[in-house]
């Protein structure tokens, strides 16, 4: 353990081991950052669900990595032990959390759009393919950072860096399409897990009114503690289109898609109303199918949102602060790491778990 400002030269990762799709915790060395780089002490990080997509075929282009170990992880938080050189606005001792893409220029006319097309081919996410953040030391480009506002909670905060700031960004994509009174509009929420937990928080800041959808009772209990209006359970609501159609007039005006499910993608126009919006923002391992005849006709409005840019994450700071926005996050130690990952490919969860580093 650190004394004294001097850093360990040894720390624990939670490794994912491509040769056999295995999880193990190793002793690795503590990063050496780049001049663009900050080292990032970390006091939490979180399990994303896509961080799953280790573990499964996918056909979405996810390049994954195929050699040695590398440290899982693309959610966390923490204070900055070391500043490299080239970084701009940050100082030791500054807490902050941070977007995980890695090796883009930030610059390119695709890097504006998102920093995995960068123009350079060389993007990679931290936590897929490179070291991410399941360590207690981890290297992060400054221009991935955003200074966290003053008395946010660093034990809750990690889910904020990908699963905040990917709901924040379908919200506020779903609001301003709509562009209409929030009291007088219905938005279903289709999954009110990790993400959705938190896009109900930031739907009813808005004055939202919130349908929850999602096949676990667990996520649907979470889904009525965050606010959620009325909340539905396709398994046994077998009649929840009626339902929802019955209590909105016609249909929601909008509905977020948070799962990564092709037949919630599929059953999701018939609680949506005409000229309503499907925002895209779950990625299912297959493609999903939409009538050209639906979209030419404006019978519905297909928008995306993910988890964006340094810009959108400091905005989605600022909004979760000022409204006291909260992940539900369930804390392990990273010793049990693997438990946590068993845990999250049974479903069993509510909001997200995460491990808390000393
Ligand atoms: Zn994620
Ligand atoms: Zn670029």
């Amino acid at each position: 353990m650190a004394t004294n400002g001097t850093l360990p030269s040894k720390q624990k990762a939670a490794q994912f081991q491509p040769k056999d799709q295995t999880v193990h915790i190793n002793e690795v060395p503590i990063p050496s950052i780049k001049p663009d780089e900050l080292l990032v002490k970390v006091r939490s990080a979180s399990l994303c669900h896509s961080d799953l997509m280790l573990f499964e075929p996918n056909d979405q282009g996810l390049v994954l990595g195929t050699g040695d170990p590398f440290t899982m992880g693309h959610e966390g938080c923490g204070t900055i032990v070391e500043v490299g050189s080239e970084a701009q606005g940050f100082k030791k001792g500054d807490n902050v959390g941070w977007l995980p893409i890695v090796d883009c220029c930030f610059e390119c006319e695709a890097c504006q759009v998102h920093n995995l097309y960068c123009e350079t081919g060389q993007a990679k996410v931290q936590g897929m393919t490179v070291d991410g953040y399941f360590q207690q030391y981890c290297a992060v480009k400054w221009r991935n950072a955003a200074i966290m506002p003053d008395g946010m909670d660093l034990d809750t905060a990690a889910p904020l860096f990908c699963a905040g700031c990917t709901s924040f960004n379908a919200v506020e994509a779903t609001k301003a399409e709509l562009n209409r009174d929030p009291k007088e509009t219905y938005v279903a929420v289709i999954g009110c897990g990790g993400l959705g937990h938190l896009g109900i928080q930031y739907l009813k800041a808005h004055g939202f009114k919130v349908v929850g959808i999602d096949l676990s009772p667990e996520a649907l209990e979470e889904a009525k503690t965050q606010g959620a209006d009325y909340v539905f359970n396709p398994k046994t609501d077998t009649n929840y289109v009626d339902e929802v159609r019955k209590l909105t007039g016609k249909g929601c005006h909008a509905a977020i898609n948070y799962t990564n499910s092709v037949p919630a993608y599929s059953n999701a126009p018939d609680i949506i109303r005409y000229n309503g919006v499907l925002m895209v923002t779950g990625i299912p391992q297959k493609s999903i199918p939409f009538s050209a005849m639906d979209l030419s006709m404006l019978r519905l409005r297909v928008r995306g949102a993910n988890n964006g840019r340094t810009d959108q994450l400091r905005d989605c700071l600022a909004f979760s602060h000022k409204h006291g926005i909260k992940p539900h996050v369930t804390q392990y130690k990273l010793d049990d790491f693997q438990q946590m990952l068993d845990t999250m490919h049974a479903g069993q969860h509510k909001g997200r778990m995460g491990v808390l580093f000393d």
